[in-house]
């Protein structure tokens, strides 16, 4: 390639005339020169042909066609990419990365456990991929011996296929930008047995968006469940949780909107599936149903100052209806809500609360209750799919984690999970990026480096201890005193203001900061953040529930302990346990693209696209994965080296530094008829240890010469031979 700006110009005008084979790209590392442009152009060209799935090296690109495309995932195409003896060679699709994952599986190559990361914006198809995912294990991984002798509502495959309903039911809601959003983080664990059989998965949950029960967005939905029960029960239920005809919830914005998620059979079905008996479901719908008479409470400002707040005209129903779903006394309830008990020594005071203050302590009781409701389901789920410990021993993690967020206003929540695609992008880029460049280095190989986006200072600024943003917001919350967010920006100036990833703007009127992160800068609000982190659940609020007799509520709250003022708004914990599974996994990269922001099928949008793209360093990735090697691996014998050498053509060229030797040899398939040339070419230049590169991984040739693959060593198309003597 020429290097030259007019040449670069030239090289550029000579990759696009040819605009009819620009589709025909199916790995984003073959594109010359490789420019934002040209990526841009080739996807572009893709999607147009209808082709949505284009490696980018290591990642695999993912356009969202927003329309169901026949047979892209059918059993057929599945058991294709099952049993291809190399999947990569077939048309790039999800289905390869699955394949992938499953083969390093089989090959127990070091770590054998295999993380699949979806990542993406919101709308971008990641629950979409994670679906297919699971689908495609469910099927080439099922045991046939299970399907024999088992009925299918037993199978794990189906009990693992049928958590998602339940968990998109109470985790996704409609947004502005996707109508099925995941408001939470999953981690999904398919556990393989020793035969690769798929025999059981755990699921984890992180940063649930709970604070959307009482409060959605502009022009947005609540989560689903509510929409589905309105809509989908029967006139006895509906009775039953007081969603008589006419009735309007303040909760339910949108309700006239119907969505094809709105199924409210598809999920009662899968809870019985899981074996949720229809007694615990009956509870967890008056539960629900409850939360959404919580939403219709309001409170007037009392006749005296002294005395508690008054429920508002409608609400007294509102406030019956409540309490009966959620099995307290109603005069409790509306107690709990208007009266703060303040403990001092061995006597309590009661002291009514202001107005303001009944709506956050209604809010909380309805935020509270969810979040333990959706974290009972998941532990449901787990005690339903989770396989013995004995039984299985590797296994394929799915994460599904919702995408970097930036809106308008940003808060806490955008925060957490701008923070988390933070940490996202750093095990990308230290796996694939930082760590390929540092050893190409330290291993003396010629290597020019390609300059990436390291995100370190924006992580530092976030989480370092004790000046980043969230030590200061915890030390914050710790305080007894009232929330001022003046105060805390200005604290955060004086900290960090020299911190190049944080900056201020002088003419805004709110307390706010503004964080660059790798994806953009985001501005954030500072009122609210610190209650939000606080979250503090009342005692009494506690204390109500612990007696209720809903038995679900009673049990989900039995253990808690009722003085819980501990700022725990920040998942930092799981996060830092997520990101240890990354790093002992292998890792998969898949980045979902949503080619225009409203969802329209078929329709690419080059500058939403392009941003997305350079959002996540994609076109980074692509340079450093078609200069690299990126798997590597010692070589076992040289017998099984030069057995399976096929040499058709070897470009040899030897590169000398700091004393080691490395020689990169180009082998192809179809080659046998020059065999004879790899063990002389190996003899000459072999001895000692030496190590092979592969651009793909091995594993994908298993099938090729599989009496071989005992030796270690199965098969490759680019291999850098390195001699480490
Ligand atoms: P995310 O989880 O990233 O927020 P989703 O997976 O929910 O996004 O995708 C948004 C919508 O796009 C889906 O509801 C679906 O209609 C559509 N979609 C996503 N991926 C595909 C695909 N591969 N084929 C057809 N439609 C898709």
């Amino acid at each position: 390639m020429n290097t030259s700006p007019r040449g670069r110009e030239g090289d550029l005008r000579a990759f696009l005339i040819d605009e009819d084979q620009l589709h025909t790209y199916d790995d984003l590392t073959k594109v010359n020169p490789v420019t934002p442009t040209t990526v841009l152009k080739c996807l572009q060209a893709r999607y147009r042909a209808q082709v949505f799935y284009t490696h980018a090296g290591c990642t695999l690109v993912a356009l969202n066609p927003f329309q169901p495309i026949p047979d892209l995932y059918s059993l057929d195409v599945m058991r294709e990419y099952h049993s291809a003896p190399q999947p990569q060679e077939a048309k790039p699709h999800i289905f390869i990365v699955a394949e992938e994952a499953y083969r390093n599986v089989q090959g127990q190559l070091e770590p054998v456990n295999q993380s699949l990361v979806v990542s993406g914006e919101s709308g971008a198809g990641k629950t979409w991929t994670s679906r297919c995912l699971m689908k495609y294990y469910a099927t080439v991984a099922a045991s046939s011996s299970v399907l024999k002798s088992q009925d299918a509502v037993d199978r794990i495959e189906k009990r693992v296929l049928d958590s998602n309903p339940i968990m998109e039911a109470f985790g996704n809601a409609c947004t502005l930008r996707n109508h099925n959003s995941s408001r939470f983080g999953k981690y999904i664990q398919l556990q393989l047995d020793r035969s690769h059989f798929l025999v059981g998965a755990s699921v984890q949950t992180y940063l649930l968006e709970k604070t959307r029960v009482a409060c959605q967005p502009a022009n947005e939905r609540n989560f689903h469940i509510f929409y589905q029960m309105m809509k989908g029960a029967s006139s006895e239920q509906k009775k039953e949780w007081k969603m008589g005809h006419g009735q309007s919830f303040n909760w339910l914005p949108k309700a006239q909107k119907t969505l094809e998620e709105d199924c409210f059979q598809e999920t009662v079905e899968a809870m019985s599936h899981l074996g949720i008996k229809s007694d615990k479901q009956a509870e967890i719908f008056r539960i629900l149903a409850g939360i959404l008479q919580l939403g219709n409470i309001t409170f007037d400002p009392p006749a005296k100052e002294s005395e508690p707040c008054v429920l508002e005209g409608q609400s007294k129903e509102s406030l019956q209806g409540a309490a009966g779903l959620l099995g307290v006394p109603a005069e409790e309830l509306q107690a709990c809500l208007a009266v703060r008990t303040l403990v001092a020594g061995k006597q309590s005071i009661l002291k009514p609360c202001s107005l303001s203050d009944c709506g956050v302590r209604r809010d909380c009781l309805a935020k509270v209750v969810y979040a333990h409701l959706f974290e009972w389901l998941t532990s449901f789920i787990n005690r339903s799919i989770c396989a013995d410990n004995s039984a299985w021993c590797n296994f394929i993690g799915l994460l599904d984690v919702y995408g970097f967020e930036c809106f308008q206003r940003n808060n806490l929540e955008q925060l957490c999970i701008n923070y988390a695609n933070e940490k996202l992008q750093q095990h990308f880029v230290a796996h694939y990026l930082r760590a390929q460049q540092e050893e190409y280095v330290s291993e003396g190989l010629e290597w020019s480096f390609v300059r990436y986006q390291d995100n370190q200072s924006c992580l530092d600024l976030i989480e370092g201890n004790p000046t980043g943003v969230f030590p200061l917001l915890n030390e914050e919350s710790r305080l007894n005193r009232a929330s001022d967010a003046g105060k805390f920006g200005a604290r955060l100036q004086k900290e960090l203001g020299d911190h190049g990833s944080i900056s201020w703007d002088k003419f805004s009127q709110e307390p706010h900061f503004s964080v660059t992160h790798y994806a953009g800068p985001v501005s954030y609000q500072i009122q609210g953040m610190m209650e939000k982190n606080k979250d503090p659940v009342p005692p009494e609020i506690i204390a109500l529930l612990q007696a209720s007799a809903n038995p679900l509520l009673g049990q989900v709250f039995g253990d808690q302990e009722a003085d819980s003022t501990a700022p725990r708004g920040l998942s930092k914990n799981s996060l830092e346990s997520l990101m240890k599974i990354l790093h002992s996994t292998t890792p998969h990269y898949t980045r979902c693209i949503k080619p225009n922001p409203d969802c329209k099928p078929l329709t690419f949008h080059k500058r939403e696209v392009i941003m997305q793209l350079e959002a996540c360093g994609i076109v980074e990735t692509i340079h450093i994965s078609a200069a690299g090697f990126p798997i590597r691996k010692r070589l076992l014998s040289r017998r099984a080296f030069s057995i399976q050498c096929c040499w058709r053509r070897h470009q040899l060229r030897r590169r000398r530094a700091r004393g080691r030797a490395a020689v990169l040899i180009q082998a192809g398939k179809g080659a046998e008829e020059d065999a004879g040339l790899g063990p002389r070419l190996l003899s000459s230049v072999l001895d000692g240890s030496v190590k092979l590169h592969y651009q793909r991984s091995p594993l994908l040739y298993a099938d090729m010469l599989p009496h071989l693959r005992r030796e270690g060593v199965t098969g490759f198309n680019q291999i850098l031979l390195e001699k480490t003597l």
